[in-house]
């Protein structure tokens, strides 16, 4: 039996509306004991049954897995990945040939919040960042085995740095599955494009294909340009930049291990003969110094500014600083692909600090694009927290 916990009555309506946490200050009473990672039923404090969830200690004290009364066993697991894996199938993401890398499971987006699962060719890796889908890593890789058979050749879970440590799990990135043959890497196809892809010692779980839609968008805007690709990671918008026919293209990120990657990918794509060349440097020193005029297409991706709520203030500072140098800068006729995946900044908050670097910058800027995340990100309508990158294409002039 799981544990039981009662909701204060003025605390079940978030529940109606099907968000998926709850958070410890909505508890009224606990039957049972309660442990960190394991499901616990969720009741009214009429005591009618609301949802079953994974229990973890802090701020939030339930993350909802279904709000029907069912068992959370073997069978769960693989009902709820069948699910994610048809959507993906839906959008064509299995199968293909031109894409072999995709994300199955998008937390929330998918409704297994905590739960992250990229697919790179013939390997899984998965990242738990709660407690409980730490815990049920086994029954996880269980299922996805049964869903992809024999295509799939490796399970890795890297939930090592992400994983709650308050929760006192010792947390190791290990191999759920390896069959002889896999070493750590593999090469990916995106859009007919080759990437590798390091998931033992990339960021997060080692590509980041939420930009697939928006690298194949810059594609098309890089004909004869000079391209300016900042914190580029493995490269991704460098490749498409070549690919697309640009005149040339640089590359920065201040990692070496990245910039390492995105030459590699370069020349993985070499067939585009464009001239590449990669830094490894600070984004923002590298832009303060560089010419006026010298790009006419430029790429801002940074990492997430803001963390939390309490570092939005900075961080919305931050976007506004580098875009109004990036405007400054560019060349007339000029475009700017430039993105947020801090979840605590809003689209119209992002929005907002771009204009005022625009209004900085006194250049005529207009939006040619509202960017965001493909399809295989899913936002759960409840959660709409899961809405986390957004971008903007900008024309300036
Ligand atoms: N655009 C990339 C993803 C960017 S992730 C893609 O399409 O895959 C953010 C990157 O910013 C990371 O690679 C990180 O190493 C780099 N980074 C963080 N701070 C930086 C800084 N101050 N200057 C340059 N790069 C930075």
């Amino acid at each position: 039996m799981y544990a039981i916990i009662y909701l204060k009555k003025d605390r079940e309506e978030a529940l109606g509306r099907f968000h998926p946490w709850i958070f410890s200050g909505a508890v009224a009473s606990v039957k049972g004991e309660l442990r960190e990672g394991e499901v616990v039923e969720v009741r009214s404090a009429a005591g009618n049954f609301l949802a079953l969830g994974h229990y973890q200690a802090g701020s939030i004290a339930v993350r909802v897995l279904t709000f029907e009364p069912c068992r959370i066993n073997a069978a769960f697991w693989f009902d709820a990945l069948q699910r994610a894996y048809r959507v993906r199938q839906a959008l064509q993401l299995t199968g293909n040939a031109s894409t072999s890398a995709y994300r199955l499971v998008h937390g929330e987006g998918d409704f297994l919040p905590g739960l992250v699962i990229d697919i790179y060719g013939a390997t899984a890796v998965m990242q738990a960042h709660s407690a409980g889908m730490f815990l049920a890593r086994e029954e996880i890789a269980a299922a996805l085995q049964k869903i992809y058979g024999g295509a799939l050749q490796c399970i890795y879970d890297k939930s090592a740095a992400t994983v709650p440590f308050k929760a006192g799990l010792a947390a190791q990135d290990e191999y759920l599955l390896k069959n002889t043959g896999t070493s750590g890497e593999e090469i990916i196809m995106e859009n007919g494009r080759r990437f590798i892809v390091n998931w033992e010692a990339g960021q997060k779980t080692g590509f980041f294909l939420d930009q697939r839609d928006n690298r194949q968008l810059l594609a098309q805007y890089a004909k004869g340009r000079n391209v300016l690709n900042l914190f580029c990671y493995t490269g991704g918008f460098s490749v498409y930049a070549l690919g697309g026919g640009a005149a040339a293209v640089h590359s920065v990120d201040s990692s070496p291990v990245a910039i390492a990657l995105t030459l590699r990918n370069a020349g993985l794509n070499s067939a585009a003969a464009a001239p590449h060349q990669a830094f490894t440097t600070d984004a923002f020193e590298f832009l303060h110094r560089s010419p006026c005029h010298a790009y006419d297409l430029m790429i801002i991706d940074p990492p997430a500014f803001a963390k939390h709520t309490g570092a939005l203030k900075n961080a919305l500072q931050a976007y506004k600083r580098l875009n109004a140098a990036a405007f400054s800068k560019i060349a007339p006729g000029g475009i700017v692909f430039t993105f947020s995946c801090s979840q605590v900044v809003g689209k119209t908050e992002f929005r907002n600090a771009v204009f005022s670097a625009a209004v900085i910058s006194k250049r005529r800027v207009r939006i040619l694009h509202q960017l965001t995340q493909p399809a295989d990100h899913p936002v759960n309508i409840y959660h709409p927290e899961g809405e986390y990158l957004k971008g903007l294409a900008l024309l300036v002039e």
